[in-house]
């Protein structure tokens, strides 16, 4: 077995900000090395909105030389790369298997953190504090740590493996996987099947994420008669407002209803809808001649979208003249993943978590990840990041995972990636 030791990474880590409550320091002992290694890349501040994407480029470069695997660097957009390694396989005519996850974190506040949020601080029970510890640093590591093993156990799986490392993801992923998709570098890969993201299950499950609720964001425009505030005027932009308000807000409690009354039903399942925003007025004496507002709807791909999108026209109609709306994004993409037992991919992937003794929990995913650019060009993808017993802890403050946690989803992709590889050719590919 052989014992991989990172000197040089220690002298590449970011020594920001002088001393902070736990600043990095653990008890001393053996520390197995792939979590040394989670830990070192957490370190790295690829946080928004100055993301260190030349360290995390670094460290990967190092990574692709110890793996002894070609990394291929496609600069998506300017001071935006993409990266991606290549493990080929025996037969590289097959569709390959795509391993994808983003170097990217979202900020911290950190005076609401117990450690410096980049100090991957462990403690006693082997908890490992950091921003990315969740979403999405430990997938990563997980998949490079496996076929790490997979190839010093000698293995060569039948199809090609890309393990695919994308900026942006949490900026909306337009300078990163939006974009990429649409590159011929990203055709030339031919993805026969995508793991990406997914979120931690408290339980004993594992959730996986075959769809994704579509975002949309929406202002609606009410234009009304002004006037001096002493008045009843007619037809004020105000009393248009407060119609459209209440249409939307009446809706999002029949789904907030229907999410409660349901067992069977999980935030993916239903529209959520939030006000957001707010914008009007000049004065508290004048009666303003327009009045916006805002919404961030969420919703699942089995609703009818021409449908919905009918029905808030409706809303917009019913509370009075000249109610405009605009879109400042309206996601259409409605594809979800086979779950089926028969479909090749998902019993791939299903049998190998069973033969682990796995429980799946299939779900939608209720926000949005990279995996609605990849299905939308047709390829299917999972959402999966293999973390049961753990809270939901993505984007909140002091965001962590348990070293054993973290160490079993090695041994799982070891399992499933193989599984994954060896899904025999099917007949277009022969
Ligand atoms: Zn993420």
């Amino acid at each position: 077995m052989v014992v991989f030791v990172f000197p040089r990474l220690v002298t590449m880590l970011p020594d920001k900000d002088g001393p902070v409550a736990g600043g990095g320091q653990s008890p001393p002992g053996a520390e197995d090395p792939a979590v040394s290694l989670f830990r070192d890349y957490l370190r790295l501040r690829t946080v928004h909105p100055d993301p260190d994407y030349d360290g995390a480029l670094r460290f990967l470069d190092r990574i692709a030389e110890e793996l002894e695997l070609p990394m291929k660097k496609i600069e998506v957009w300017p001071d935006r790369v993409v990266s991606i390694m290549t493990w080929e396989g025996k037969n590289p005519s097959l569709k390959s298997i795509l391993l994808n996850s983003h170097t990217d974190v979202v900020p911290v506040f950190q005076e609401h953190w117990k450690y410096d949020a980049f100090s991957a601080f462990k403690d006693a029970e082997g908890n490992i504090y950091a921003r990315g510890t969740q979403d999405m640093k430990c997938v990563t590591i997980q998949y490079i740590q496996a076929i790490r093993r997979l190839k010093a156990e000698g293995h060569r799986l039948m199809r090609t493996v890309h393990l695919m490392f994308v900026p942006d993801e949490e900026v909306g992923g337009h300078k990163g996987m939006e974009t990429f998709v649409k590159h011929p570098e990203f055709q030339k890969l031919n993805i026969g099947f995508a793991l990406d993201e997914g979120l931690a299950n408290p339980g004993e499950a594992f959730t996986v994420f075959y769809g994704e609720r579509n975002p949309w964001w929406i202002t609606v425009h009410c234009p009304g008669s002004p006037g001096h505030g002493s008045r009843f005027v007619e037809n004020t932009a105000a009393e248009k407002m407060r119609q459209v308000i209440n249409s939307f807000l009446n809706f999002r409690e029949k789904e907030k209803t229907r999410l409660n009354t349901s067992e069977c039903f999980t935030l993916g399942d239903v529209t959520t809808v939030n006000m957001t925003m707010v914008k009007g007025g000049v004065a508290y004496n004048v009666i303003p001649a327009e009045m916006d507002v805002s919404f961030d709807l969420r919703i699942p791909p089995t609703v009818n979208l021409q449908e919905f999108e009918a029905q808030i026209k409706q809303w917009c109609k019913e509370a009075g003249e000249d109610i405009t709306y605009k879109f400042a994004q309206k996601h259409m993409n409605q594809d979800v993943t086979s779950t089926e037992e028969s479909d090749p991919w998902w019993s791939a992937f299903s049998g190998a978590c069973k033969a682990m003794n796995m429980r799946l929990e299939k779900e939608i995913f209720p926000a949005a990840t990279d995996s609605r650019f990849i299905r939308a060009v047709g390829i299917p993808a999972i959402g999966f990041s293999p973390m049961n017993r753990t809270p939901i802890l993505l984007h909140d403050h002091n965001e962590y995972l348990n070293e054993q946690i973290f160490l079993k989803g090695i041994s799982v992709y070891e399992r499933l990636i193989p599984a994954l590889a060896s899904v025999p050719a099917f007949p277009d590919e022969v």
